[in-house]
């Protein structure tokens, strides 16, 4: 199984409203992807607008390209195929083309599907020189062929989504297959702001807790950083009543603190 996740729309469980910020690559992404795929009939006249075959998603790591992903199958109601390029070169080497067509021809069965590549660049990444593995240069090759051969039916409802950390490494042919390439940023003060807000919904928080404070200083994290603070931050009122031991255990949950800002000063540093 070098497909590393199949998954039908309804089972997905992300959806846009579940990621905060990223409100102009939302909406781009719905103009290029969803609409096509829900109202095919409306891209079907003239030549002029045709549903896009390949998208590139780049920007630094923990942006949240791959929640973007399934969050556009879910709301495209697409299934979703997700391969990893690194996995597909080092695993896979020697039945690049038998790999590719199955891929390829298994899509088309559950068109409409979008196939997520993460790390796109280690598929499909410039050609290497002469250092470059015979089997990697093999696998790329078939799999272009096979994204240019998908069939005009199925192209509309079969896209390829790129996602890479390193666009400067992409072959200049993949690059011009993935014709529109979509930055995603790391979240601005605000956007840090919306994101806390969505990880710390359910939890327990002292009143009036400082949500623009906590964005204020968590300058330069990504999605994935905040989350990650977020757990540790939720961490330190469970450790601080391990630590003291004073109460039982059926009565934990009842007298946990809250979180308070702290907690997160206290856990970045
Ligand atoms: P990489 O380039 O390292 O693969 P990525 O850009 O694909 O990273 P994701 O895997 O989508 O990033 O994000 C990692 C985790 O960070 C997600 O599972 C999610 O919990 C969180 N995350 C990142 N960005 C956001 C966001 N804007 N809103 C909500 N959660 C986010």
């Amino acid at each position: 199984n070098f497909i590393s996740a199949v998954v039908p729309p309804g089972e997905i469980g992300v959806r846009f409203d579940d990621i905060g910020a990223l409100e102009e690559v939302k909406k781009a992404l719905n103009e290029l992807v969803i609409l096509p795929m829900r109202r095919p009939e409306l891209f079907s006249r003239g030549n002029l607008l045709r549903p896009c075959k390949g998208i590139l998603l780049f920007g630094p790591p923990g942006t949240g390209k791959t929640l973007l992903a399934k969050a556009i199958a879910t709301e495209a109601e697409a299934n979703f195929i997700s391969i990893t390029g690194s996995t597909l070169t080092s695993k896979w080497f020697g039945d690049a083309e038998k790999l590719t067509k199955a891929l390829f021809s298994f899509a088309s069965k559950l068109a409409p599907v979008i196939i997520f590549v993460d790390e796109v660049d280690s598929l499909l990444g410039a050609r290497g020189g002469a250092f470059e593995h015979e089997a990697t240069r093999r696998m790329r090759n078939e799999f272009m062929a096979a994204w240019d051969g998908l069939r005009t039916k199925d192209s509309q409802r079969i896209l390829i989504l790129g996602a890479t950390n390193r666009p400067f490494d992409l072959d200049d042919a993949v690059i011009r297959r993935l014709p529109r390439r979509i930055y995603v940023d790391l979240p601005d003060v605000e956007n840090r702001m919306k994101i806390l807000k969505i990880f710390l919904a359910q939890e327990y928080l002292e009143p009036n807790f400082r949500f623009d404070e906590l964005a204020n200083v968590t300058e330069g994290y990504s999605g994935s950083d905040l989350k990650n603070l977020c757990i540790a931050a939720a961490y330190r009122p469970v450790q601080e009543l391990l630590e003291e031991e004073k109460v039982a255990k059926s009565d934990a949950s009842t007298v946990l603190r809250p979180l308070r800002l702290d907690d997160f000063i206290q856990s970045k540093a």
